[in-house]
């Protein structure tokens, strides 16, 4: 099971995605963000975007 936590990239809650692939992760806490942090994701570039996905992939964490 792969877990990433919303703590782990700079937010006050304890949302944590879990997933069987990284994928599947890094969709989850997209979509968190879309929900409990748009104003994170308001002023974001596809650029801005992809980078915020690469900086998720290397925080998910093995369990
Ligand atoms: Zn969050």
């Amino acid at each position: 099971m792969k877990t990433l936590a919303c703590r782990d990239m700079g937010g006050n809650d304890d949302f944590v995605a879990k997933g069987m692939t990284e994928d599947e992760v890094l969709n989850k806490m997209m979509e968190h963000h879309r929900e409990m942090h748009p104003e994170k994701m308001s002023d974001m570039s596809d650029d801005d975007m992809m980078k915020m996905k690469g900086m998720m992939r290397g925080k998910i964490m093995e369990e």
